[in-house]
């Protein structure tokens, strides 16, 4: 296909797939990544054309990345992003000429006549956006990928909600429930050692979601406490339309926490950080556990509901 005229026209079911940052998801899709069963489209199979036409002229020799208005060329016609402007001081990465401020205006409008799909398109977002509100759009799509929610660990696994589950499942060996109650049990020998304890998670499958209920131990400042909390495996939206409940307590005393789920779209720290769940102090946990506080052992039940 020769570039010309129709270069744009011939050029955009190629574009469709070729945005500027998709080589390095298309990699990673290839190898072990769970992205990879289903959404063998990511990436997609025109990624192989990505280097060609319309797109070569629009990626900012400089930084690679997709360029939108305004573009700007030195003397001699090199092109560049306005990022990378500033960044080279004016000087021209290629040529080394000033750059003054000559604007490309027919790449600017090569660059505002093309309808680009989101990158998540094979993960069910349909949008189709002009590059700018693409670029804008993709961090908030809510087809994104979620971020794997065990909080244990550093865990780099992205994906949609039944991957997750899956590998959480699978390689995070976490307990798994059915159903909108739960009773359980968290006990813990020492319970002195705050610092280095456990990070305990527990999926429940119910309305047909999946909700995750941590427990951990952490200091605030320097008092020792323990947290239980619930998290949506979905978007905010639709936690909201939520509500839990978990109850703690022994000894004729009763620590009740009522509360919304919060998406895993934020951070596990954001939770804690906030406070956002049943706080106990260890003092309390410990008086809760009887024996003499040799031994953590916490019976937290709670319940799901769903907003009418
Ligand atoms: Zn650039
Ligand atoms: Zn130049
Ligand atoms: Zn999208
Ligand atoms: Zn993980």
């Amino acid at each position: 296909m020769a570039p010309g005229v129709n270069a744009c026209k011939e050029f955009q079911p190629h574009l469709t797939m070729s945005d500027y940052d998709m080589s390095k998801s298309k990699h990673n899709a290839k190898s072990s990544s769970p992205l990879t069963k289903s959404n063998s489209d990511f990436g997609g199979k025109h990624g192989s054309n990505s280097k060609n036409g319309v797109h070569d002229l629009l990626e900012c020799p400089s930084c690679k990345n997709l360029m939108y208005p305004p573009i700007y060329q030195c003397p001699n016609g090199h092109t560049l992003c306005s990022n990378c402007k500033t960044r080279v001081h004016s000087r021209c990465p290629t040529c080394h000429f000033d750059l003054g401020n000559i604007r490309c205006l027919a790449l600017e409008k090569v660059a505002e006549s093309l309808e680009l799909p989101c990158r998540y398109q094979s993960l069910g977002c349909h949008d189709i956006f002009a590059c700018y509100t693409k670029l804008k759009h993709e961090p908030n799509c809510r087809f994104r990928p979620y971020n794997c929610p065990y909080a244990g660990s550093e865990c780099s696994v992205m994906g949609n909600i039944p991957t997750l589950v899956s590998h959480l499942k699978d390689d995070h060996k976490v307990d798994m429930h059915d159903g909108c109650t739960f009773n359980h049990r968290y006990v813990k020998s020492n319970p002195h050692e705050v610092e280095n304890a456990t990070w305990m998670l527990t999926v429940f499958n119910c309305f047909g979601r999946h909700f995750c209920l941590h427990f951990e131990a952490f200091q605030i400042g320097t008092a020792p406490v323990y947290m239980a909390f619930l998290r949506f495996m979905g978007d905010d939206d639709e936690a909201k339309r939520f509500s839990y409940s978990l109850e703690v307590g022994a000894n004729g005393r009763r620590l009740i926490w009522q509360g919304i789920p919060r998406s895993i779209r934020d951070s596990h720290k954001n939770v804690r950080d906030n406070q956002d769940g049943l706080v106990i102090q260890r003092k309390l946990a410990l008086c809760f556990s009887g024996g003499g506080g040799q031994e953590l052992k916490l019976r937290i039940t709670g319940r799901i509901w769903k907003e009418e």
